[in-house]
């Protein structure tokens, strides 16, 4: 009774052939879903314990109960509390973008507001150290999911904090033309060698491992970016030269497209 998952390849020869291949996916369609099952279980799971341990570590911090030589151990055993408590939160975000390929909330977006709340953020995780901008050209509003495109947002600001050691500029830009709406993050920092570019949005996948942890990174934010692209028919090019900075854009499809007519009937048919 269960589903039947089909994979279709169509190869055409000339105009009246084709080689038409079907594919029984429905193993891998639900062995993936128990994957994703798994992790989201185990991260609701985590949930709790870690707020237990973060609360009590919270409260000997601040009682005087703890001994000086406890001071040190505690910050420490705080801040990794505060890394697993994100990790979870990213972990369970990320198999929620996963179970479905389609945006949840679908509204129109105010992006300066947008850009504005994640040039705050950026400056108030980088402790004021870099320049945030933000420019807004045309029209500046997109349909989406409001919490979706945030997180895409400040994942790329907060990456362009956390790999411009030292300070710097970092430029957010939203523009409009004929093939749809922009927005990009550009920063002066370290830099990606153009080898490691195809991989960045694969899970825990990190050019250098060491300052990835070292600045809080949990190595899946970009796989975050990713789904809500493809939840939103979006596309990420990245532009990047060692040692000078990187450019992350989001390029997303016309809006007006989304909202003409045709389209509408189409999604209600
Ligand atoms: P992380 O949590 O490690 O930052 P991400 O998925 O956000 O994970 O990014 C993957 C990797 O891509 C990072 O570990 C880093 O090596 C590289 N990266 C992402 N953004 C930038 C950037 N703006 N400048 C240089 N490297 C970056």
């Amino acid at each position: 009774n269960e589903a039947l998952h089909l994979q279709l390849e169509v190869t055409r020869y000339g105009k009246d052939e084709a080689l038409v291949i079907v594919r029984d996916i429905t193993r891998l369609h639900n062995l993936e879903q128990m994957r994703r099952d798994f992790v989201a279980n185990v991260s609701h799971e985590l949930r709790t314990p870690l707020t237990v341990i973060a609360g009590y570590l919270e409260t000997l911090q601040n009682s005087d109960m703890a001994p000086p030589a406890w001071r040190r151990p505690l910050v420490q055993m705080e801040e990794q509390a505060a890394r697993m408590t994100t990790l979870v939160n990213d972990l369970l975000l990320l198999a929620r973008l996963e179970t479905s390929e389609r945006k949840t909330g679908d509204v129109s977006v105010d992006v300066r507001e947008l850009m504005e709340r994640v040039a705050r953020e950026a400056r108030s995780f980088s402790g004021d150290r870099h320049q945030v901008s933000v420019a807004c050209e045309g029209d500046c509003s997109i349909r989406g999911d409001a919490s979706e495109l945030h997180s895409a947002f400040a994942n790329l600001a907060l990456n362009a904090v956390k790999y411009s050691p030292g300070n710097g500029e970092i430029q957010l830009r939203w523009w409009q033309d004929n093939d749809g709406g922009h927005f990009s993050v550009r920063d002066q920092g370290i830099g990606i060698d153009s080898l490691h570019i195809p991989r960045l949005t694969e899970r825990f996948y990190r050019v250098d491992p060491g300052r990835s942890r070292d600045s809080g990174g949990t190595g899946l934010g970009l796989a975050i970016v990713k789904h809500v692209l493809l939840r939103h028919g979006a596309e990420m090019s990245v532009h990047s030269v060692p040692a000078q900075g990187s450019t992350f854009t989001l390029h997303f499809p016309s809006t007006k497209l989304e909202e003409s007519p045709s389209r509408e009937l189409m999604e209600t048919e």
